[in-house]
């Protein structure tokens, strides 16, 4: 990952940076029902109390959006205006690009360099892109007889529920808010409960660049309480989801429930490097290490698993494990932390008693395994990287969202292709080799929704992300990605 030198020392930057901590209601920020307590990963220490909306401040928002909806000050703006606010929204999150940084780094432990560089990036440009390409997409008219005309038309589907994960706080968010806005949707969005700062920061700048009252709100809250309200709320259109395939399934079973909305639903994965022998093995191996550690592993299309031809297995896994070496842990604040914490306590705890359970029934610890700068208070897990792993055990089936590495050999390219293709997911996975036919073929056997050929997460704005199998449907970025948020009308006049 290329990274622009950057010099703000985040830690005088904690002692300063502001943030609203209400529900972001109707353009107002507000009480709510409950509080919550935001704790950093960092240290253990709380960084704010805020506001929390149970089931009826759910409903207010719900409210606010549709009213907003229905008489038009968004839905029925030229999209020209509203590509204008979303770049001008673009703008202040340049402007404002330290504070939102530093509240990753905060809220859920990765180093403030990376969320300036990198999340920050994919912020700006997820939002100034559907700025851009909204006032381009055109409506159709298809050939019929001269007797009619027929309209083919998009609209936009009204009040959109956003429900998000912590590890790419902003990004996520945004994914779903550029692509929903700018179509003229009105927007309830419910952070994680760990990442409510940088959202209500990010929002609130949606507001300051010209969204009009009602169009974007923020429900802070719990899953199970805020969540769910917004999965069985009877006017919410549209539910778009990133998060884990547990809870995407349940927000299949509150659409049911309640009025039918329309569920989109990115989800986890146990993505794959799969590297053959005639592959660059030194961009391979690095590559992989990257892939697992980058973001403490939790990324939906974390490299968990590494799929090499046995006859380079201990070539790449020395190179990896020379990686795992210098990728260690450190406070995110600080200016050259290769990794950061995880994202909370909990959450590392339940990754260390997946490796240890994980590899007594398979598996030999070569490197980590255990939590790391414990005196801190905050929650460090090291790179971990679990060789032999048979390809039907816990460590080669189950996400563990954490910077652990599954490493299984194979013999042949059909036994290669049944391995990467035998979990319940398809989000993603990388083949690496020199051989173009090879490229081709195993790529289209890939049961995935995204296929890297000699890399990884490589890709712009332009090109759809999301998954097949338990994986997920719908895709985020791209123009693919206005789809979820237009409902189609056809309309048939008769000429004669
Ligand atoms: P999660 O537990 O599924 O939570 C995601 C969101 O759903 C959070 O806002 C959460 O609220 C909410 N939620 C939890 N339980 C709920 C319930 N019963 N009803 C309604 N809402 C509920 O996932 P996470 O731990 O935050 O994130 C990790 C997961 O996200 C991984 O599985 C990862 O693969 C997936 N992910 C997928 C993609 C993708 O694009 N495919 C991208 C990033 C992450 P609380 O925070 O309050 O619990
Ligand atoms: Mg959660």
């Amino acid at each position: 990952m290329t990274a622009t030198t950057h010099t703000t020392n985040w830690h005088t930057l904690r002692e300063q940076v502001t943030y609203p901590t209400g529900l972001l209601i109707d353009g107002r920020f507000q009480a709510g029902a409950d509080r919550l307590v935001v704790t950093s990963p960092i240290d253990g220490a709380p960084i704010a109390e805020i506001d929390a909306a149970d089931a009826g401040d759910v409903d207010r928002a719900v409210q606010a959006a549709r009213r907003a909806f229905e008489d038009k000050r968004w839905s029925g703006m030229a999209p020209a205006d509203r590509k204008a606010i979303l770049i001008r929204w673009a703008q202040l999150c340049e402007e404002h690009r330290e504070e939102l940084a530093l509240l990753h780094a905060l809220e859920m432990g990765k180093p403030a360099r990376e969320a300036y560089n990198v999340d920050m990036r994919a912020v700006i440009r997820t939002i100034s892109w559907f700025g851009e390409a909204i006032d381009k997409v055109l409506d159709e008219i298809p050939n019929v007889a001269s007797s009619a005309l027929a309209l083919i038309e998009r609209e936009p589907a009204g009040v959109v529920a956003a429900v998000v994960p912590w590890n790419f706080p902003l990004t996520m968010a945004a994914w779903k808010l550029a692509p929903a806005l700018a179509t003229g949707c009105s927007v309830v969005l419910k952070p994680a409960e760990q990442s409510p700062l940088s959202a209500l920061l990010l929002c609130q700048l949606g507001m300051e660049a010209g969204i009009p009252d009602g169009v974007l709100n923020v429900v802070n809250g719990l899953g199970h309480i805020t969540g769910r309200a917004l999965g069985e709320h009877n006017d919410v259109d549209v539910l778009t989801f990133t998060g884990s395939t547990a809870v995407g399934r349940r927000f299949m079973e509150y659409s049911a429930a309640s009025n039918l909305k329309r569920v989109w639903l990115e989800l986890g994965g146990k993505s794959a490097n799969v590297v053959f022998p005639d592959a660059d093995i030194d961009k391979a191996a690095s590559t992989a290490a990257w892939s697992i550690f980058y973001n403490a592993g939790q990324m939906c299309t974390a490299g968990s698993r590494l799929l090499v031809h046995e006859s380079i297995h201990d070539e790449v896994v020395a190179k990896i494990l020379s990686i795992a070496q210098e990728m260690q842990p450190a406070n995110p604040l600080d200016a050259d932390a290769p990794l950061g914490s995880v994202v909370s306590h909990p959450h590392m705890q339940q990754i260390h008693d997946k490796v240890v359970s994980g590899a007594a029934q398979s598996g030999e610890i070569l490197t980590g395994g255990a939590p790391v700068l414990e005196n801190t208070g905050g929650s460090y897990y090291p790179p971990t990287v679990v060789d032999n792993v048979d390809p039907s055990s816990l460590l080669a089936q189950q996400e563990l969202f954490g910077p652990v590495l599954a490493v299984t050999t194979f013999r042949d390219e059909a036994e290669a292709l049944a391995l990467t293709n035998g979990t319940q997911y398809g989000l993603a996975s990388a083949v690496w080799t020199n051989d173009l036919n090879r490229a081709h073929r195993f790529a289209r056997g890939m049961k995935v929704g995204v296929v890297w050929v000699n890399c990884y997460e490589e890709g712009d704005m332009t090109v759809p992300f999301g998954g097949v199998k338990q994986s997920g449907f719908g895709r985020d970025k791209s123009l693919h990605a206005l789809d979820k948020f237009y409902d189609i009308k056809t309309t048939w006049i008769e000429l004669e």
